[in-house]
């Protein structure tokens, strides 16, 4: 089978666009109903193409589907599986240029960011498949004739929510454990970044996934977590998003007594502290602070820096800021795309406006680009009062904000002054503030003189209302498997 492309529909398209459909049971699927959205490049404010919304039938079909795939899967030895997943990790790799331009063009982001995502993806899943391999349970040795052990299972079929910034990365996170664990799953990516998750399960189906194991759909995002998480089928509800939406989904997931994953925002505290090298400090959060246009969970958010290095650390970042060449993620060179929809560049507008009418300073940056396309610049805030929202709300976009402090209680004080907690990161030269940083920072993620990115051998996640449950490493599993206790007496 191969990849199907759609002919772009905008006239600046000049590459391949993903065709977009539901995949139920094996089989691609415009859905049951009339209803679709728009797909929309966010560099030239262009449709792509459209997305077609399931209705509950179709919602209906895919649960059938997965109950189903599921008892088939888990049925398959680990060798079966195993080789399997390996198959499409190595179609991802193979396919890894179309995907990632397919995703350039539906969220921005600079194209060897997206085909860096991909090829990630693809080991994410070679490495779940290969830790399912070591699912050992254990022999509790007891009297002489009874036989206790300890095994773990698959849940069962899973019930997926992804968002639009990682439009690989968040779904893989959940397939990958899914399949991994011999669970089925039904996920609902992203409406606005549909055409990578589409390429992706094409992978696992050319890799031969029974039909049934993988179903991908979209929806009006409401109308489809209703319906699948109520659904006495699913047995694991896995989402990455917003908090208020986790809260939601949480809250459906507890009327049926069914277990989350819930991988939510943040608003990452950066402390430089006395001891560090301001001009390093300032590069290495940039490099993080722009990836995305800054639309990452884990993104640097609050700045927080000694009074002493704070003119040093602004000007060096500052010219990092001012050094990033945006523009459409498809053209050379470029670092920063758009934001990937034109709600958060308003959000990212009414956050800094807020900051500068209560006394902050716009150090660079602070403004739209003149182009078509939901473009804003790299930008620094100086002197944000503490009381400005962007120092409490997640700003998912470019903006840095600084403010000082002069004692290492107050910068954690105020690191740890959030609901949040998911990532946090500091600066420091001295292995005893270092000590205090590790154990005083509130965060599911903590990273020391650098701003470190997830790998598949550790895991992610937050503390606080940044979620519960991991993703990645072998704790990334737990959430796909049921522990049973077995007692066998022998005569
Ligand atoms: P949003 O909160 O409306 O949506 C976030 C995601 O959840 C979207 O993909 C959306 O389709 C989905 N969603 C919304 N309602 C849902 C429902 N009832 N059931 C299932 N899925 C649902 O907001 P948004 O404008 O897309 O993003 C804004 C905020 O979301 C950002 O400021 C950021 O804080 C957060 N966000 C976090 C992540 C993350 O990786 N944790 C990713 C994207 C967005």
């Amino acid at each position: 089978m191969s990849t199907q492309t759609a002919a772009p529909t905008g006239p600046s398209e000049l590459q391949a666009y993903e065709r977009v459909q539901l995949y139920i049971d094996g089989e691609w699927t415009d859905g049951s109903g009339s209803r679709c959205e728009d797909i929309i490049n966010p560099a030239t404010a262009e449709a792509l193409g459209t997305v077609p919304l399931a209705e509950d039938v179709d919602l209906d079909r895919a649960l059938t589907a997965a109950d189903r795939g599921f008892r088939l899967w888990r049925g398959l030895s680990v060798d079966e599986r195993t080789s399997i997943l390996h198959r499409a990790a190595d179609l991802i790799r193979q396919r890894a240029g179309a995907i990632g331009t397919t995703m350039t063009l539906e969220e921005g982001k600079p194209l060897p960011e997206a085909r860096g995502e991909v090829v990630r993806v693809a080991k994410l899943l070679d490495w779940d498949t290969e830790e399912a391999r070591r699912n050992y349970g254990r022999i509790i040795p007891m009297d002489a004739g009874t036989e206790l052990t300890v095994t773990h299972e698959p849940i069962g079929p899973v019930a997926a929510f992804t968002p639009w910034n990682f439009p690989a990365g968040s779904p893989m996170r959940k397939i990958a454990a899914a399949l991994s664990a011999g669970c089925s799953i039904v996920i609902k990516a992203s409406e606005e970044t549909p055409g990578t998750a589409c390429a992706l399960v094409r992978c696992f189906e050319d890799a031969g996934v029974p039909a049934g194991v993988l179903n991908l759909v979209f929806g009006v995002p409401a109308e489809v977590s209703e319906r699948l998480i109520a659904s006495p089928v699913t047995r694991l509800v896995a989402s990455t998003g917003s908090i208020p939406v986790g809260k939601q989904l949480a809250g459906l997931a507890a009327r049926v007594m069914k277990p989350t994953l819930m991988e939510l925002g943040g608003h990452a505290p950066v402390i430089v502290c006395e001891d560090a090298d301001p001009e390093q400090a300032a590069v290495r959060t940039a490099a993080s602070k722009f990836v995305n246009a800054g639309q990452v969970c884990t993104a640097p958010s609050r700045i927080i820096v000694h009074e002493r290095l704070h003119d040093r650390f602004v000007e060096a970042l500052v010219r990092a800021a001012e050094s990033v060449k945006v523009g459409d993620g498809l053209e050379g060179g470029v670092r920063m795309g758009p934001l990937a929809n034109d709600r958060r560049r308003s959000a990212v507008e009414q956050l800094v406006s807020d900051a500068v009418d209560r006394g902050a300073t716009v150090a660079c940056g602070g403004k739209r680009l003149d182009r078509e396309g939901w473009f804003y610049a790299p930008t620094v805030l100086t002197g944000v009062p503490r009381d400005a929202r962007v120092m409490h709300e997640e700003p998912f976009g470019p903006i840095a904000p600084v403010v000082t402090f002069t004692e290492l209680s107050d910068a954690l004080e105020l690191a740890n002054s959030l609901p949040f907690g998911l990532a946090a990161y500091g600066f420091t030269e001295s292995a005893a503030t270092a000590a205090e940083l590790k154990n005083g920072l509130e965060a599911g993620i903590l990273s020391i003189n650098h701003c470190g990115g997830s790998v598949p051998e550790a895991p992610s996640g937050g503390v606080k209302e940044s979620g519960h449950g991991k993703e990645g490493g072998s704790e990334g599993l737990e959430a796909y498997l049921v522990t049973k206790r077995i007692s066998h007496r022998l005569r």
